[in-house]
């Protein structure tokens, strides 16, 4: 069966780079060039469709929602941020609320 995925890159892991190894849910990975202008690949693995979103910078996490609407974070690959499943939950909610207070700033 095949799924869509979507996957977050951060741009700064490309810019500088020929090579980047992008993760599947799976466990499979998949090696993408430079200039980097694929939209999306297919996992060689699970055969999963991925698409492709460069999100500018390095913004470590992407608050995403889960189906009942709680946020929830999204992991963004080639980021220097520390990866999700090493977070514990109190760190997990303190970035969630620290995001949660920018939106609420006004600007
Ligand atoms: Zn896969």
């Amino acid at each position: 069966m095949n799924h869509t995925l979507y996957t977050f890159i951060a741009e700064d892991a490309i810019t500088d780079t020929k090579l980047f190894t992008l993760k599947c849910n799976c466990g499979g990975t998949i090696t993408i060039m430079s200039p980097f202008q694929e939209k999306q690949i297919i996992c060689p693995q699970c055969e999963s469709i991925i698409k492709l979103l460069v999100v500018s910078g390095d913004p470590g996490y992407i608050i995403g929602a889960e189906e009942n609407g709680k946020p929830k974070l999204l992991p963004v690959q080639g980021s220097k941020a520390c990866p999700i499943e090493l977070l514990t939950e109190q760190e997990k909610s303190d970035i969630l609320n620290k995001v949660k207070r920018k939106i609420k700033e006004p600007k």
